[in-house]
């Protein structure tokens, strides 16, 4: 069960308890088994760059965020080494060598397929699940699923009391129309101003409320058209445009859904919620914005979280295991390296966390960091070039992830 950074310094001060692991820090009991336990929820709002991940436990006195981290991702960067690879291969292929018969074409991706950039978001927020399971007793699951709920939009009276009261829906309605318009005012283009909400078809002349007749402008351009439809007031393409829905909206995020149905297949209980009813709750509680602040407010759990002013989130950035890549090739595209050779140099590993103690030198001195292993035996320890592996000390093993904050 998480507890207070202060009660594991008293904890192991007294040495009743020991460090179980460096990153997320845990400790574990030595003198007893088990004790007291708030059921824990698990809450995530996934983001192509960067996720928020928390877990609130649930207290008699209320809900309150206890861990919290920002996930970054490495999409980008497996993007950009399977474009290398397909470019490479294409040019090997493309070389006048000998004839080879073409492969046959019925080669067809798995039902479900990811693209690996995609998979991988969804690999490292599973990883995280699984590991944050094995310290703390998570009884469910909160995800943040899509951005707005269209069809609650479009029917504000089919369900919740939010909705009908309209706060909520304003909410809804508001994300949607930023950014289905760009989040610019639609008649002049103008951004960094307030934007307000405009009736295409003015309300004074039968305009509806319904989110096809609405646009967001500026006060000034709201003002401006007064009593005008788009048309009068010199817009057309606007009042043909909001007809159209988003194209977006409805075919949301393929990677939230497959997530999804990974929680599903937890068998834990998963809530999810909209990205209106997420930034609903943040701004009525008065939270930054921020992925893990975000990610404690997902859904109806979240309207009441409490979150402590000085909690700053663990940031964990995914480095990859090298699992992939079968060798390492070189600037034309041939193997260089032997697949899957072992990178362990004298039981270290690149991407391990050591603290190297150096007594004289041009190093002296204390270096705790990640660390680069070369087959010689001289490191790189974060700065520091050139650090002997005698000197180091392992503090936490290479799992994929580097960490900081
Ligand atoms: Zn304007």
């Amino acid at each position: 069960m998480p507890c207070h950074p202060a009660r594991a310094r008293e904890l192991l001060g007294k040495g009743k308890a020991a460090v179980y692991r460096r990153y997320p820090f845990t400790i574990i009991l030595k003198d007893r088994e088990g004790g007291d336990v708030q059921p824990v929820a698990f809450k995530v709002d996934p983001g192509s760059r960067t996720s928020g991940i928390v877990m609130v436990a649930d207290f008699k006195r209320g809900k309150r965020v206890i861990w919290a981290a920002e996930l970054e991702h490495r999409g980008q960067v497996i993007k950009k080494k399977l474009l290398a690879r397909r470019q490479q291969r294409r040019g090997r292929r493309h070389r006048k060598t000998r004839y080879r018969k073409p492969r046959f074409l019925n080669r067809r991706k798995e039902k479900g397929w990811l693209p690996p950039s995609l998979l991988s978001r969804i690999q490292n927020i599973a990883t995280w699940l699984i590991r944050l399971h094995r310290f703390a007793p998570i009884v469910s699951i909160s995800q943040e699923l899509v951005r707005f709920d269209t069809q609650l939009m479009e029917n504000p009276d089919i369900s919740g009391v939010e909705y009908q009261q309209g706060e909520l829906q304003g909410y809804e309605v508001r994300e949607y129309l930023l950014e289905k318009w760009g989040r610019k005012c639609a008649y002049c283009g103008i951004t960094g101003v307030p934007l307000e909400i405009e009736h295409i078809i003015p309300k004074t002349r039968n305009g509806s409320n319904r989110v096809s007749n609405l646009t967001i402008a500026c006060h000034d351009c709201n003002q401006e058209k007064g009593n005008q439809t788009a048309t009068e007031f010199g817009y057309p393409h606007i009042q043909a445009q909001a007809k159209k829905p988003m194209q977006d909206a409805a075919a949301v995020n393929s990677t939230r859904w497959a997530l999804y149905d990974w929680f599903k297949s937890t068998g834990l209980p998963v809530e999810v919620g909209t990205g209106g009813r997420t930034k609903y709750n943040r701004t009525r509680q008065g939270y930054y914005k921020a992925h893990w602040t975000d990610a404690a407010c997902v859904g109806e759990s979240g309207q009441d979280v409490f979150i402590h002013a000085q909690h700053t989130p663990l940031l964990i950035k995914a480095t990859g295991r090298q699992s992939r890549q079968m060798c390492r090739v070189d600037r034309y595209g041939f193997p260089r390296t032997k697949p899957k050779q072992s990178r362990t140099v004298h039981g270290f590993q690149t991407g391990d966390v050591v603290r190297a103690i150096v007594p004289k030198g041009k190093n002296a001195g204390t270096h705790i960091g990640r660390v680069v292993v070369r087959a010689m035996g001289s490191f790189r320890v974060g700065k520091a070039d050139g650090i002997n592996w005698k000197r180091c000390q392992s503090v936490h093993k290479n799992d994929g992830y580097e960490y900081s904050g």
